[in-house]
């Protein structure tokens, strides 16, 4: 199969195929693009270097480019990427970049251990989308009443390395987060194991998912 058949097309095609050099999908791709394209909740069994990470933002960068939000006075981030460790996100928001440049549209990634001031500062001059850890996330939605971070036009969310993230101890601040988001977002779940606490989430929060394994 070709991108082009998973429903890629356009500016995201040629900054992928002409920029990235990545010509054909890896198998998790052909599977996710089309299910999450169409508008439905995923969970993704997959491990690091299945090709994840473009399974799940090429469907946000269009969906971020079909709204017609983007043209209002709104502001907040539209996807939401949760993944658990520092360079988990880093590695995602490098991915994302390389599409925003070309796409004018704006990444910012939260991390504990960054400089919150400066993630701030980038928040407060609006992002379409935002990378975060959990615990980052949170402190940032409660600074400021709510006044630096708002979550209410996210429309698309991503949690990366689900297990990982509970193992971690996010359980919490994954329930917060989804609940400071409208309900009828978009949630796919990427996992590289399925143990009880995905089950869990994806049971609680999926909405009719498409289950994909590779
Ligand atoms: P990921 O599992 O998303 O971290 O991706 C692992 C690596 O595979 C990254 O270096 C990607 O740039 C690369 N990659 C992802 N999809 C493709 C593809 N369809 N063709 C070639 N390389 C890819």
């Amino acid at each position: 199969s070709t991108f082009e058949d998973a429903g890629v097309q356009g500016r995201v095609l040629e900054i992928l195929k002409g920029k990235m050099g990545i010509e054909k999908p890896f198998a998790i791709q052909s599977q996710c693009l089309p299910c999450i394209m169409s508008g439905r909740d995923v969970i993704g069994i997959a491990k690091t270097g299945s090709g994840k990470t473009l399974a799940f933002v090429l469907p946000m960068l269009r969906s971020i480019m079909s709204q017609p939000g983007l043209e209002t006075n709104e502001s907040g981030p539209i996807g939401l990427i949760l993944a658990p460790a520092r360079e988990l996100a880093l590695q995602i928001h490098q991915v994302i970049k390389q599409f925003c440049k070309h796409l004018n549209l704006r990444s910012t990634c939260v991390y504990g251990g960054g400089p919150v001031s400066e993630q701030i500062g980038e928040l407060k001059r609006g992002s379409e989308i935002v990378v975060a850890t959990p615990g980052r996330l949170i402190d940032i939605l409660t600074m400021q009443a709510g006044k630096v971070l708002s979550l209410k036009r996210v429309c698309y969310v991503v949690m990366d390395e689900a297990d990982r993230m509970f193992d971690m101890g996010f359980a919490p601040q994954i329930g917060s987060v989804l609940a400071a988001i409208r309900p009828d977002r978009q949630l796919c779940l990427f996992s590289a194991t399925f143990p009880k606490s995905v089950e869990q989430l994806a049971r609680e929060s999926l909405k009719y998912p498409v289950e994909v394994m590779v």
